[in-house]
């Protein structure tokens, strides 16, 4: 019966990273809580580095109360890496891990991140990551319109002061938000797209290749294709 659970679920979860969904699951369903336990080869996760203009920003930021996540969260998530990074990875929203640190995709799914980037070749240091979101939505539900366009521009000022030449949108919900499209994921995979005048593509969120190991072809497609347009650029 376990067993049987186990596929349903995997097969919900996996429909809706491909397609999104009309059909509401529950967020736990979703997003397992980190145990703890992590991904073989991953250490900690390193502190944010620190710059002039992007640090300030934070500090200018931090203490947001725009929308009614502010007063939820234990810790604002800004973003992490290297401020003058040539790629950017964007997320959805930080999840309990990442709201309990302070650092975006900390938890398994980050850690799934991290050794995506060693595959290329690139350490955590050498990007930067972040989420649309900077605060934890309760219980891991999807961000809400109006908290995308509250929190937006702040992602739209990190971009203009970190100024790289790929955004890497994570998974379906970040690539819908940002593109303003229903857009199935498969179909946004296939092209290049433009966000506040950097190219951005689309790969799956870590976090549905942890649910569906099957999508780790894809990805890894996905990743040579960004290497090979930072190659080119
Ligand atoms: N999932 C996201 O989209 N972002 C995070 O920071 C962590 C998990």
């Amino acid at each position: 019966m376990d067993d049987l659970i186990a596929d349903v679920r995997q097969f919900f979860c996996g429909y809706r990273d491909l397609y999104g969904s009309k059909i509401y699951l529950e967020h736990s369903l979703e997003e397992q809580e980190d145990t703890g336990e992590r991904l073989p080869g991953i250490e900690e996760i390193e502190s944010p580095q620190i710059d002039g203009e992007l640090d300030q920003f934070y500090h200018q930021i931090k203490e947001c109360r725009r929308c009614d996540l502010g007063a939820l969260r234990t810790n604002f998530v800004f973003g992490i890496g290297n401020p003058h990074a040539d790629l950017l990875f964007v997320g959805e929203a930080p999840g309990h891990d990442e709201d309990q640190q302070g650092k975006p995709f900390v938890g398994r799914a980050g850690q799934l991140l991290t050794l995506m980037l060693q595959a290329i070749n690139l350490t955590r240091e050498q990007v930067y990551i972040a989420n649309v979101l900077k605060c934890r939505p309760p219980n891991n539900r999807d961000p809400l319109p109006e908290e995308v366009e509250k929190c937006e521009p702040y992602l739209l000022k990190q971009i203009d002061l970190i100024a790289p030449k790929l955004i890497v949108a994570l998974g379906r919900y970040a690539s819908a938000s940002l593109l303003r499209t229903r857009s199935s994921l498969g179909d946004l995979r296939k092209t290049i797209h433009t966000y506040n005048n950097v190219p951005l593509v689309v790969t799956y969120h870590p976090a549905a290749l942890l649910r569906n190991p099957l999508l780790k072809r894809e990805a890894w497609q996905d990743l040579k294709k960004i290497t090979g347009y930072l190659a080119r650029v």
